[in-house]
This record gives C-alpha cells, sequence and structure tokens, in this order.
C-alpha cells in the first residue's frame, strides 16, 4: 500500500504511477488522484453587464459543492430571471455566474455565496449595484409643493366664493357667465373613441388639456389626460377639400369576426363594387360602437385622415359606411393578422410547441425580420414627412399581408387582448409606457423623436419574436427604469448593428437619437446585405 498524506485541492487529478520491473520484463501501471476537499471559493467579482447582468464566481470542491445566494441575509430563490450559471468546469473548480435578467434597484445589495459539500461550506460576499433607487426626498418634496397647491388651491377658490357672493349681492345680472369646472374637463365618454383629436399643431397638451389629476410614480409624476392620443398635429392631413368614399351598407357582406378593438369588433367582409376591376374584394371592417355625437365628429375627422394617409407601408383605407349603426370604416384585409401575433407564431417557442404537428410553423430568419423592420421605418418615413406623430407604435399596431408586406395598421389606442401593453392612468388614459421615451413618460410630449424611440422597441420586439419589452418587470418598475435611464438589453439573435440602431433610438434626448430616414436607409442596407451578412453571422 502507497500511504499519501498531506495531500491537498491542488493534487487532484495529479497522476500517480507504479512501475515495476524484474530481469524479464517491466510493467506500468498508474491511476488519477481524486481527492474529496471542502468547497472553497476563489473568486468573488463584482457585477458585470453582459448579455445579462453577470456575478461572476469561481468555487473549488469535491464532490460538486452545492450553491446558494443571499442577498443582504434572505435566500435568493431562483428562477426564470435570477439562475445559477456554471459555464465552466477545470479541474473540480467551477466557473460560473449569477446571472440577473434586468436587474432594478430591488436587486441591489450585498450578495453572499455560500458553498457545501459533506466535507465542508465556504461563503464569500460582493456588493451588486444595478440601478439608483428613486429620491425619496424629491417625493417628500413633491408631497410639500402638492401641501402648498392645496392650500394654495383653497385660498383662491375661498376668494372667489367671496367676490361671487359680492357679485351676486352687487351685480346679479352680469351679461358674462362664470364658467364651471365642465367647460375645461369634458366628462364625455368621448376617449372610448379610436378617432383622434387635431391640435392646435403642438403636440404636448396645453394647461387645460393637462386636466387636473396627475398620478406619481416612483418620482415620475404623470398628468392625467383624458386621451392621449388626441392630440396630435395633424393639420396638414386634414384638407378641406378631402373626399372621404362612402360605402353602401349592402356592398358590405361580413364573413367572420377578426378581433375585438377597444372602440368595437374588427370583420372580415366581403365589398362589393369596390374597385371597377373586381366584383367583390376581401375587406377588414371595424366597427364604432355605441357613438356620442362627439365622436361621430371624430369619426369624420379621422376618416378624412386616413383618406389623405397613402403609402405602401400604411395599411390602405378605402371609406366609410355611416347609413346606420354601427359605424363603420373599411380597410384593406391583410392576411396575417396583427405583427405581434404573427412574430410570435413564428418564434422558437411556437416551433417548438408544435412539434410532432404535421404543419409546423418556421422561425423567422434574420433577413425577415430585417426586411419587417425596414418596412415600418419606411411607413414611419411617411408618416414623419406629412408631420403625424404616431405616438402609438408597436408590433401589435402593424399587420402582415401576403409575401410578408408588412404595414402600419392602427393608429387608434389597441384592443382589449394588448391591454397588459398599457398602463391605465386616471379613468380613460392608457398608456404604452414599455414604449415610450422619458420626456413621453415624464411631460406628455410626444413628437417625431418619440416615434423614433418606439420605433427601437418595435425592433426589439421583432427581434425578440414578439416579447413583451421589460416583461419581468410591473409598470412601476418600467417607468422607473425608462426615467432612470436604462434601456432594452440585446436580443439573442440580434446582429451588433440592429442593437447599435436600436440604442440610437434610445438617446436619452431626443434631438441626439438617430433620424427616422437614417433608420430606414440603414435597416435597408442591412436587409440587402443580409445573405450574405447571414453567413457571416454563421
Ligand atoms: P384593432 O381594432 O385594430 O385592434 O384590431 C383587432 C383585431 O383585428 C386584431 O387582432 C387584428 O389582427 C385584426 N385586424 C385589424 N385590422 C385588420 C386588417 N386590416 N386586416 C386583417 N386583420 C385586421
Amino acid at each position: 500500500m502507497l500511504r499519501l498524506s498531506n495531500l491537498s485541492s491542488l493534487d487532484h487529478n495529479s497522476k500517480i504511477s507504479c512501475t515495476a520491473e524484474n530481469i524479464v520484463g517491466g510493467k506500468e501501471s498508474s491511476l488519477l488522484l481524486d481527492i474529496l476537499f471542502p468547497p472553497k471559493i476563489t473568486k468573488l467579482s463584482e457585477a458585470i453587464p453582459d448579455h445579462h447582468w453577470c456575478i461572476p464566481f469561481s468555487v473549488s470542491g469535491n464532490p460538486e459543492p452545492e450553491l446558494q445566494w443571499f442577498l443582504d441575509d434572505e435566500v435568493v430563490t431562483e428562477g426564470l430571471y435570477i439562475m445559477t450559471m456554471i459555464h465552466d468546469i477545470t479541474e473540480r473548480e467551477y466557473h460560473g455566474c449569477l446571472q440577473l435578467d434586468s436587474p432594478t434597484h430591488f436587486n441591489n445589495g450585498r450578495y453572499r455565496l455560500v458553498a457545501k459539500n459533506e466535507f465542508g461550506m465556504d461563503q464569500r460576499e460582493v456588493e451588486a449595484h444595478f440601478m439608483h433607487k428613486p429620491i425619496e426626498g424629491l417625493c417628500l418634496h413633491f408631497v410639500i409643493v402638492q401641501v402648498y397647491v392645496v392650500v394654495g388651491i383653497a385660498a383662491v377658490a375661498f376668494t372667489g366664493f367671496l367676490l361671487m357672493l359680492i357679485i351676486l349681492k352687487f351685480g346679479g345680472n352680469s351679461k358674462f357667465g362664470i364658467k364651471g369646472p365642465s367647460s375645461v374637463i369634458s366628462n364625455d365618454d368621448d376617449s372610448a373613441s379610436p378617432l383622434h383629436h387635431v391640435s392646435n399643431g403642438s403636440n404636448t397638451p396645453s394647461s387645460s388639456e393637462m386636466g387636473p389629476d396627475a398620478v406619481i410614480i416612483g418620482m415620475t409624476k404623470i398628468p392625467v389626460i383624458e386621451n392621449p392620443q388626441y392630440f396630435r398635429s395633424t393639420n396638414s392631413l386634414l384638407k378641406t377639400d378631402t373626399f372621404v368614399q362612402h360605402i353602401k351598407r349592402h356592398n358590405i357582406v361580413l364573413k367572420r369576426e377578426l378581433g375585438e378593438g377597444a372602440f368595437g369588433k374588427v370583420f372580415l367582409a366581403e365589398c362589393y363594387n369596390l374597385s371597377p376591376d373586381q366584383e367583390k374584394i376581401l375587406v377588414a371592417v371595424k366597427t364604432l360602437k355605441e357613438a356620442s355625437e362627439n365622436a361621430r365628429k371624430d369619426f369624420h375627422r379621422e376618416a378624412e385622415l386616413l383618406t389623405n394617409l397613402q403609402h405602401e407601408h400604411i395599411v390602405t383605407f378605402y371609406g366609410v359606411c355611416v347609413e346606420s349603426d354601427p359605424l363603420i370604416m373599411v380597410f384593406e384585409y391583410m392576411k396575417h393578422g396583427d405583427l405581434n401575433k404573427f412574430l410570435r407564431a413564428h418564434g422558437p417557442d411556437a416551433v417548438l410547441m408544435a412539434e410532432g404537428q404535421t404543419t409546423r410553423p418556421v422561425e423567422l430568419t434574420q433577413s425577415q425580420m430585417l426586411h419587417i423592420a425596414q418596412q415600418i421605418a419606411s411607413g414611419m418615413v411617411y408618416l414623419a414627412s406629412q408631420h403625424f406623430v404616431h405616438r402609438d407604435l408597436a408590433t401589435r399596431n402593424c399587420l402582415v399581408g401576403e409575401n410578408l408586406l408588412v404595414k402600419i395598421g392602427d393608429f387608434g389606442m389597441s384592443r382589449d387582448v394588448y391591454s397588459t401593453d398599457y398602463y391605465r392612468v386616471g379613468g380613460h388614459t392608457m398608456l404604452p409606457i414599455r414604449w415610450m421615451p422619458p420626456e413621453s413618460i415624464m411631460y406628455r410630449k410626444f413628437t417625431t423623436e418619440s416615434d423614433v424611440w418606439s420605433l427601437g422597441v418595435v425592433l426589439w420586439e421583432i427581434f425578440t419574436y414578439g416579447k413583451q419589452p421589460w416583461y419581468q418587470l410591473s409598470n412601476n418598475e418600467v417607468i422607473e427604469c425608462i426615467t432612470q435611464g436604462r434601456v432594452l438589453q440585446r436580443p439573442r439573435t440580434c446582429p451588433k448593428e440592429v442593437y447599435d440602431l436600436m440604442l440610437g433610438c434610445w438617446q436619452r434626448e431626443p434631438h441626439m437619437r438617430l433620424n427616422i430616414k437614417e433608420i430606414h436607409g440603414l435597416l435597408l442596407n442591412l436587409a440587402k446585405a443580409s445573405p450574405v451578412y447571414l453567413d457571416i453571422l454563421g
């Protein structure tokens, strides 16, 4: 027996050979030492932002140590967004990461790694900081300001009341009535209409448009506007001589329901006598249920606006049917429905789910993704040239037709099925915060530059096969993230050039963002080059 003493983990896997020789010959035999030893954490470093955030570590031990993480002494529950990943094993040393997917300030703190096996344990700590916490002092400051405001308003109201008493007493027959607040803030249910109000050319609502309410999230005050998509600079699109085509009801034959929007049902229909060379064509008709007087006016204004929006990557509007309720808008039918559904149906999850079935969907290629992106950018170049600010650009608002033809197809607030994409503030206001830049969240400023930000998010949606941006965060956390300057991570399948483009759309300063024409040009070039490009990517 060969007795070995004072061995350490460093001797693990060492080769021990034994040779035996006599006059007839020799023989050698060897073995590798398998040394059992307690865990030792040889490395635990500061978090580094990579594809995901990573707290790198190395642990040695035999048998393989069990690892457990603590954040400020609380056990870290691992799951989809936080998990231990081992990337490499050398000589009983395990190298890996605590991988965090889009961590927020809630993930800041002291991380302790505990490694255990039957021979012992080791632990080490490291501080990790991912995001700044909202400054509570500012909220307090905000509350104090609000108290001042309330006291101020009370004082003004009291003075007003006194003045009114004086007027009633001494000047009861004055010609000038005093308008109540209802003349400023409409209580109508018009926000349920898919139509746009037209502003005086400015994209930022005036103080009267802003309404008196605000919601405070973290340190961000969000003004409540009855319906934000109403304030658009669409003057150039509302021409006095616009001829909106009217379609007779008997020419529309409904076939089946395509979906339900926030404002009414959408049907597939056959429309007769629409074009001289075809007896009937398939169309999508959008119905407007329970239209108030104001909603009707908006409906007509919207129809004028849509009549003037004509581009190969904007869904074609054929006309209206207003003979009786419900009011109807007729659009070209896009066979594959909305782009978000389409992306999900052609992503890896859908392919996996369909395993074993006869018709399996095919996964979209990068070249197809670029083709989709390029077409949306082209539609946006056109909208910008018409001084039209979309405000709700997202894949759910784009439509897919035959041969991967993509068009921007929805200009109203979206549908119930996507309600989690919106953040409700006040009664009716639904904000697509996950697609909005900081200035739109904080000041309700919507411009062509804020559309560019949304286009960046659309690119991210495309390259993640239709994932919801910041899917791992609640609405409040999203608002904090965006206002603090965090941006979405590079999707796994996204080439660097495209992610750089996204980053160009997500510059904090609106004037620093890429110009929509530049974006279109870049996407066009990438799409053209993509077959070769794909080879390079392997
Ligand atoms: P919306 O009211 O625009 O939110 O649309 C509701 C549903 O109808 C969506 O799921 C779309 O897929 C579908 N849809 C809307 N417009 C069209 C269209 N022009 N062609 C085909 N499907 C459409």
